[in-house]
């Protein structure tokens, strides 16, 4: 086997993770970005949602019920599976269900319970072990996919948030006072910050957007430039490696790493110039390249 196709022992995992408050954009993003990359995408807030839906259907949410027995048993008997943009719960379809106020005023204090993080976290491990996933929600890149390839924490202004809110809402005909969602909205981050598992706070390692002002696909241009260079990146060492055995002369390989490490220069480079990211390994990759690329024809 070529040294450039050997796996890599610790490689992260095959997961685009992006959290952020309610309204950032994640899941627009999300959904283009998974769209782009071929991976599926993952919404973990539908998740919190099918499961309060739930909660509230078996009318365990009452201040003694809730994390009680009633509640752990919905839980442990519940099946729940995402199937292109439909959520469903024990073989229901409850897409409908999970943007309704009832939901949105108890998502919070769900998703708060140990318990019910515990077995979300499962559920989402267990999908990214599928195959890669574009995963959003508030405790990707800090809790479940701490290894993610590339993380990303989206961002607005909160009065950017509430109108793209009411937007959605109208869009689906629920008549909306601006003022209100803007308050609910700032409830529901101030509850998915403060609660004490997995609160809701951007990564050190994640890649900051403030979409406030920004169009949808300005924002995929930020966030995607990562996961997008390195699919470039990973094709071109695949077409080196195929290459390998072709290269009879020591010359021919170091043209071709002259040429290589160029254009992996050059796309960093770019990308660098392009969004504020701090790629801390760049210099390290090139250089991992370069090693590898060096050993060709030898
Ligand atoms: O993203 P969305 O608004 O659908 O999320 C609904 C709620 O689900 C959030 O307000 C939060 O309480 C919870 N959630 C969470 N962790 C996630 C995703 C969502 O706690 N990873």
């Amino acid at each position: 086997m070529s040294p450039l196709n050997e796996p890599h022992a610790d490689a992260p995992t095959q997961v685009v993770a992006i959290d952020g408050p309610s309204g950032a954009g994640k899941s627009t993003i999300a959904r283009q970005l998974a769209e782009q990359l071929g991976y599926r995408f993952l919404d973990t807030g539908a998740m919190y949602r099918a499961i309060t839906w739930l909660f509230l259907e078996r009318g365990v949410l009452s201040a003694e019920a809730a994390d009680g027995a009633p509640a752990r048993e919905a839980l442990a008997e519940a099946s729940l599976r995402l199937q292109g943009g439909r959520v469903l719960l024990n073989g229901e379809d409850v897409t409908q269900r999970l943007r309704t106020r009832e939901v949105e005023a108890q998502v919070s204090a769900v998703a708060a319970m140990p318990s019910v993080r515990a077995r979300m976290g499962e559920l989402q491990r267990v999908v990214a072990q599928q195959g890669p996933v574009v995963a959003e929600g508030r405790d990707m890149c800090t809790v479940v996919f701490p290894r993610a390839r590339w993380k990303v924490y989206l961002d607005a202004a909160p009065a950017e948030r509430a109108r793209r809110r009411c937007d959605e809402f109208q869009q689906r005909g629920r008549a909306v006072v601006e003022a209100q969602v803007l308050a609910e909205i700032l409830e529901r981050d101030r509850r998915d910050s403060t609660r004490a598992d997995a609160p809701l706070r951007r990564a050190e390692d994640a890649l900051y957007v403030d979409t406030t002002g920004l169009a949808a696909d300005a924002v995929l241009d930020r966030a995607g430039a990562l996961p997008r260079t390195r699919a470039a990146f990973d094709a071109l060492k695949a077409d080196v490696g195929a290459n390998a055995a072709q290269l009879s002369t020591q010359a021919d390989a170091m043209a071709l790493i002259a040429k290589t490490s160029d254009e992996v220069k050059n796309a960093l480079n770019a990308l660098q110039g392009d969004v504020s990211v701090g790629f801390a390994d760049r210099d390290a990759r090139i250089g991992g390249v370069e090693t590898q690329l060096s050993q060709l024809g030898t």
